[in-house]
């Protein structure tokens, strides 16, 4: 369970990129938090995780969110990572033991047997020990797909994962997501592309600035909503919300 009382979120001077945003969001479910450009949806995720300073509070499973941050899985949006540092798809993959091993100690057996495990269900293990450098976007992020199994937490927190990959990729870490879902995770995931929102979202959150709204996708991905969060925008963007 998720909880936010009052988030608010300002960079410099300038206006605030979240206002008092507050909601309550139980698991395990598959949550898609949507709104246009500049939303604030990848700052609410990081206000969570307290990557960045904001008011307000924010909970994980009843406990103050950032006594709880081994428990969440995150993966950035993918503009932010460099995937040009030198390190193996198994390596990168270990790094979801991380901080139960260290960084850069060794892995123990079992641990490594995870890893593969991972890379596996990702459909990465003949890849082990290439770079990362030379993956594919859509084999890069089932990679970080892999190493947020590796990490076993409670939350896995994505940042728009499907931006720029194949659509196998994005079939296979769906699959993974939904499984992840029906064994008990919950899953925020920022996406924009909202023709795929009643397909993959068992919630919505709607986002611009402020909570416009949050639910199941059935009940709260209206056009109402929609037009609320991307006024003008949406003409060009479609989507197949219901039409209430
Ligand atoms: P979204 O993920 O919905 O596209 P962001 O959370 O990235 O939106 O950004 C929300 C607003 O905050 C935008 O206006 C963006 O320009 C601004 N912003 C984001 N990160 C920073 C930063 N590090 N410094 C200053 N402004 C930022
Ligand atoms: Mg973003």
């Amino acid at each position: 369970m998720i909880e936010c009382q009052n988030v608010s979120v300002r960079y410099g001077n300038d206006v605030k990129a979240l206002d008092s945003v507050s909601f309550k969001l139980e698991g395990p479910s598959i949550t898609g938090i949507i709104g246009p450009n500049g939303a604030g949806k990848s700052t609410l995720l990081k206000a969570i995780l307290h990557i960045i300073p904001s008011t307000g509070s924010s909970q994980i499973d009843g406990q103050p969110s950032n006594s709880q941050l081994k428990n969440v899985a995150y993966v950035e949006q993918k503009s932010a990572i460099d995937y040009t540092f030198p390190i193996t798809v198994e390596e990168c993959v270990s790094l979801g033991t991380y901080p139960q091993v260290g960084l850069f100690k060794r892995l123990s057996r079992n641990e490594w047997h995870e890893v593969h495990d991972a890379l596996e269900a990702v459909g990465l293990e003949k890849m082990a020990s290439r770079q990362i450098s030379e993956l594919s976007g859509g084999q890069f992020q089932r990679v970080l797909i892999a190493r947020c199994l590796v990490q076993d937490a409670s939350l896995i927190f994505l940042d728009e994962p499907f931006v720029g990959i194949d659509s196998v990729s994005e079939g296979i870490i769906m699959d993974i997501l939904r499984k992840l879902r029906d064994a008990g995770k919950t899953i925020l995931i920022v996406h924009h592309d909202l023709n795929k929102v009643p397909d993959y979202f068992d919630q919505v959150l709607i986002l611009n600035r402020e909570l416009i709204a949050i639910g199941s996708t059935e009940e709260t991905f209206t056009k109402e909503n929609l037009r609320a969060a991307y006024g003008n925008q949406l003409l060009s963007i479609g989507g197949e919300a219901s039409d209430r």
